[in-house]
């Protein structure tokens, strides 16, 4: 998995970064509200305001994401701070492959998760792999002997015996500002590094077959949002952008993105 050559790191020196990430989270982007939806069936309560308040303030000093690994620093009410990790339950190589092939498959579904758009269908193509996208509240499963099997193991070395605490709901909260922010973020906490998979082939190699097929099925000419058009109205549209322009604007930029990942140059994704 790519991820692990270029880890997410965020130190105290970022706080700005921390700030922006809460508000992308309340953005409303429907990921993000489905990421909180899942933080609120933790039974959080009381604790996830002051987890919010930690977020915000700064109190997580690191955070580090590595493929499905995350590690973060959280400055608590002692003067020690608390060592936060999570392991998100994510794809076997076989399954991972199974993925990307989907993926590789539908270019301009891999071009809006790369232009920051999740489309609704990801989380489909990664259910049928058995494979959550978003964090569960309740055990994924029970070993022989009982022990329940969390969808993501989570651990902090304070007192507290709450799961989530307060300091593991904090960085839950800053890693969905990511995810409400960069949407390939999600894929990669599974273990699918969709930012790895159009990453240029190195000088001298052979093209990479799997995306010489890629470029084949970057869709030309007719656009759904010309459909869309000739439907008239959308009823139940609720954006404050007209829909057919903001469809149009989206494909576009979906399509570059899945243009330039086939052609094999590097994707500039800031921004
Ligand atoms: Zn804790």
């Amino acid at each position: 998995m790519g991820s692990r050559n270029h880890p997410l790191r965020v130190t105290r020196s970022a706080l700005g970064i921390r700030a922006q990430d809460l508000r992308a989270l309340s953005r409303g982007v429907w990921w993000a509200r489905r990421w909180m939806a899942s933080l609120e069936t933790m039974r959080l309560g009381a604790r996830l305001g002051r987890a919010r308040q930690y977020a915000a303030d700064g109190q997580v000093t690191e955070l580090v994401v590595d493929g499905a690994r995350v590690r973060a620093t959280v400055v608590g009410s002692r003067p020690d701070p608390y060592s936060v990790a999570f392991e998100f339950t994510s794809a076997g190589d076989e399954t991972r492959k199974r993925i990307e092939d989907v993926l590789l498959a539908n270019p301009m579904t891999l071009g809006r998760i790369l232009a920051g758009d999740l489309p609704i269908e990801v989380g489909e193509i990664f259910h049928a792999e058995g494979l959550p996208l978003f964090p569960m509240a309740e055990p994924r499963g029970r070993t022989a002997d009982g022990k329940p099997v969390w969808d993501v193991v989570m651990r902090c070395n304070c007192p507290d015996w709450s799961r989530p605490c307060k300091h593991m709901a904090a960085v839950l909260l800053l890693l969905g500002g990511e995810v409400a922010r960069r949407p390939a973020a999600l894929l990669a906490l599974r273990g699918v590094d969709v930012e790895h998979l159009v990453q240029p082939d190195p000088p001298g190699d052979a093209r990479c077959p799997r995306r010489a097929a890629l470029a084949e099925r970057v869709p030309h000419g007719a656009s759904a949002a010309m459909l869309v058009r000739r439907l008239g109205p959308v009823p139940f549209w609720r954006g404050t952008e007209r829909c057919v322009e903001t469809l149009e604007k989206m494909q576009a930029r979906a399509r570059n993105v899945a243009e330039t990942a086939a052609s094999g140059r590097s994707i500039d994704l800031r921004g």
